[in-house]
């Protein structure tokens, strides 16, 4: 507690801000729920699209690297710029993903757990427990090179060794005509890492682990992640895996995917870069909407970095700047940021940071399951005469009025 009465954060968070709704959703959650109970410095880093186009990306990079100087960090969506997204800002450029360019500085893989509430079922009926998906967050299509090809010619992979050694070619294809072509990267120690962070995410949990590539097409690529994983298995973790009676599971993504639809859930699902991604988007929406997913980048060197699973929400935002009501689901976003304050209280030794955390969230999902709810979740909830659907800002003051009574 400190003198007025708030409790105290001992540490600097960094704090990202965004776009759009979730930039609109992001202030109200500081102003209603956060600020009038917590003391705590923020280390602010402004990623509007348009700050971030004014600073030629740079504010990205500073907000990572200030990750690395306090530990842990909380980031709001942001819009990862296309054509349409470069003529409505005016930008300079299609600037990389704020995302990939801070996972890329971090390293790490990002864990998406589904926010469950009693009266919201998952779409598919097998599912009884969580199934947290475990996001390799390096390399890939994210930072790919990639290139249009303009007419015929023979395109080519070269590795150039850095000791003077004979360079290694292949080629990709001998075009006859216009086409693209992509390069991509991952390297053994960010495998690695990302192997280790699932190992041991399954064992502080107590749940299965589930691997999944396409090794039976990418013969070099793919398999390389599963003869990573097999190899920590084995050397590290089969012995303490028997002993937590918890399994470790390859198999094909195409036949995880098929099983997922069976399983009761209470697993960890590891996946590639683009296939975390992808899947972590149905698993959310598969338990009731994009917004009941929370998602943490674990860095292997310590670095956590607390975010929604969903995007900006354009289309509600268009809707709010027309001075249209909008029923945005704000879960997500004040998951980031309980999550992120639980992580700085146990690494400062604050119990009644965690505590606050702790009542945040049972506040957000009670509020949930009393029936007050934002209209992505009215539609899937259980039928309840009490069910009410609620704007934007009025379910951010249901859960602030719910966290007053915890206090
Ligand atoms: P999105 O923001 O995730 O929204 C897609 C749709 O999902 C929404 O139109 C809405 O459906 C529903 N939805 C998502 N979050 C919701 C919430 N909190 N409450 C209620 N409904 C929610 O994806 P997008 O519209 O495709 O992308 C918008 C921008 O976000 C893009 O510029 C993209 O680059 C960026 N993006 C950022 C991140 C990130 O920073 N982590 C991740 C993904 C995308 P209805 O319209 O049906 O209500
Ligand atoms: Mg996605």
């Amino acid at each position: 507690m400190s003198g007025n009465g708030k409790i105290k954060v001992k540490t600097p968070i960094v704090e990202m801000d965004g776009d759009e709704m979730t930039r609109v959703m992001w202030q109200m959650v500081k102003e209603t729920i956060l600020l009038p109970y917590l003391d705590m410095e923020l280390a602010y880093y402004d990623l509007h699209v348009k700050h971030r186009d004014e600073t030629d990306d740079q504010v990205t990079v500073e907000a990572a690297t200030a990750v690395m100087k306090y530990g842990v960090g909380v980031k709001c969506a942001t819009i990862t710029p296309n054509e349409d997204r470069v003529r409505e800002y005016d930008l300079k450029k299609q600037w990389k993903s704020p995302n990939g360019t801070i996972r890329g500085i971090l390293d790490g893989t990002v864990f998406r757990k589904p926010i469950l509430a009693k009266n919201i079922k998952p779409s598919v009926s097998t599912w009884k427990k969580p199934i947290i998906i475990g996001r390799h967050a390096y390399g890939d299509v994210y930072s790919n090179a990639e290139m249009r090809i303009p007419a015929a010619g023979k395109a080519e992979l070269l590795f150039t060794p850095a000791d003077g050694g004979p360079p290694l070619r292949r080629t990709i294809k001998e075009f006859t005509e216009p086409g693209v072509i992509q390069g991509i990267h991952n390297t053994d120690a960010s495998i690695e890492s990302f192997a280790r962070a699932c190992f041991a995410f399954a064992m502080d949990e107590k749940i299965d682990l589930w691997f999944s590539t396409k090794d039976t097409i990418s013969k070099t690529y793919d398999t390389r992640f599963r003869d990573i994983f097999a190899r920590e298995y084995e050397k590290n973790w089969k012995e303490k895996f028997r002993k937590a009676g918890i399994e470790y599971f390859f198999t094909l993504i195409d036949d995880a995917v098929a099983r997922i639809m069976k399983t009761p859930g209470g697993i960890l699902w590891a996946l590639k870069n683009y296939d975390g991604d992808v899947m972590s988007d149905m698993i959310a929406s598969a338990n009731g909407s994009l917004a009941m997913m929370t998602s943490v980048l674990v860095s292997p060197r310590g670095y956590f970095e607390y975010e929604a699973a969903h995007g900006t929400v354009q289309k509600h935002y268009y809707r709010h700047l027309k001075g249209e009501e909008t029923s945005t689901n704000s879960l997500a976003l004040i998951f980031a940021w309980s999550g992120c304050l639980r992580k700085r209280g146990e690494l400062d030794g604050t119990p009644d940071v965690v505590s606050f955390a702790n009542r945040l969230e049972a506040a957000a999902v009670e509020t949930v399951e009393s029936g007050i709810m934002t209209g992505d979740l009215l539609s899937v909830a259980e039928e309840n005469p009490h069910n009410r659907r609620v704007n934007t800002g009025m379910f951010i003051d249901a859960v602030a009025e719910r966290l007053r009574m915890k206090l």
